[in-house]
């Protein structure tokens, strides 16, 4: 996959772009707060439906204008693609190869990308949403139905915890009710579930040869998936069975809390350096060859399940890695096109 061209107006402190893009490894330099990080985060929309900083469309609106567009030219396997954004006051616009489309949903898929900025640096230190959110990305990346279970999952979640709210409040609930919500929370983390599984198997292969690639094999990475199914069960029925159980085993607990305490919301993977925990005891300079390795992997899983590389944005990473670790990106650019800002 490679960018051809972004076009920007009006978005964040751009007041009209137009940048031309090559295969392999582009540049992008300047001064601080020049708007490197806002181009990436322009392009990165696309992969994503939405930024990657910021929680609202109107923050990505230049200050004082009414709204912004996007645009962005890029080829794949399937030919040339083009997809635009914007968005006046309340309208929204979305095209893609210039024929309107109306759902986010359209929007997202065609487009890939994996990006590396300094806040991921946090996946292995910080709390198991981080992790959540990165393997969240990641899966939708490669498996299209991921995001349509995940949000399925969050609004059945949604209701079976206001049914515990209540059931915790003594107020009175037909059971079928809890049961109904119970079967559909089963139902959409069970997809969640294989889905992850796979994924984090296909993953670890390719980061545990990246970190042992970067540190003359003295490092040694596993990625272990923690979920509350055992992951020998690899049938979805299976694993649906399993949650139910789980669901019902619990539900003392569950009306006790308020609140569900199983399954794919809870979830995380723990991260192995060497046979022990990397959230405890990896360096810095050993948090940032994992999370290199993982990000480099994600692009490799998105090759091996799409067939092609994804673009691969790294925002303001290279100065903070060794010369090793840089030379060792750029050696393997064969066949990528990789953007990196830099001041
Ligand atoms: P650095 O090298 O420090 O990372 P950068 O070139 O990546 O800098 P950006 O993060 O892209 O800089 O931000 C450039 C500027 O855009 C910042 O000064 C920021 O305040 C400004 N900015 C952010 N949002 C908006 C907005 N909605 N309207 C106008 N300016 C904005
Ligand atoms: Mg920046």
């Amino acid at each position: 996959m490679i960018i051809k061209r972004f076009r920007a107006e009006n978005f964040r402190n751009i007041e009209k772009c137009d940048i031309e893009f090559s295969p392999g490894v582009n540049l992008l330099y300047g001064k601080n707060a020049q708007g490197k990080t806002n181009v990436v985060e322009g392009i990165y929309y696309f992969s994503r439906g939405k930024s990657f900083r910021g929680r609202e469309d109107k923050e990505l609106v230049r200050f004082g204008e009414a709204g912004f567009r996007i645009k962005l030219d890029f080829s794949s396997g399937t030919g040339d693609e083009s997809l635009e954004y914007a968005m006046f006051g309340k309208e929204r616009l979305r095209k893609k190869n210039d024929y309107k489309i109306t759902k986010i949903t359209e929007m997202i898929g065609s487009f890939k990308a994996v990006l590396f900025y300094p806040d991921d640096l946090g996946l292995v230190k910080d709390g198991p949403e981080e992790r959540r959110g990165f393997l969240n990305v990641a899966a939708a990346a490669c498996y299209s139905p991921y995001i349509r279970y995940y949000s399925d999952y969050k609004k059945a979640l949604e209701n079976r915890n206001c049914i515990l709210k209540m059931l915790q409040k003594g107020l009175p609930i037909d059971p079928r009710e809890l049961e109904s919500w119970s079967d559909s929370v089963a139902e959409y983390a069970s997809h969640i579930f294989v889905f992850r599984n796979d994924y984090i198997k296909k993953l670890e292969v390719y980061a545990k040869k990246v970190l042992s690639d970067i540190s003359d094999g003295k490092e040694e990475l596993n990625l272990e998936y923690e979920s509350d199914i055992s992951l020998g069960i690899t049938e979805r029925s299976a694993v649906k069975s399993e949650y139910e159980r789980i669901l019902s085993e619990n539900l003392d607990r569950e009306m006790a809390a308020g609140v569900t305490l199983f399954g794919p919301h809870r979830e995380d993977i723990e991260i192995k350096i060497n046979g022990k925990s990397a959230r405890s005891f990896a360096s810095q300079g050993q948090q940032r060859s994992i999370v290199l390795a993982l990000k480099l992997a994600e692009g490799e899983v998105i090759k091996e399940i799409c067939g092609e590389y994804p673009v691969f944005l790294f925002d303001d990473v290279l100065s903070e890695l060794d010369s090793e670790r840089r030379r060792y990106i750029l050696s393997g650019s064969e066949g990528k096109q990789i953007i990196i800002t830099s001041c």
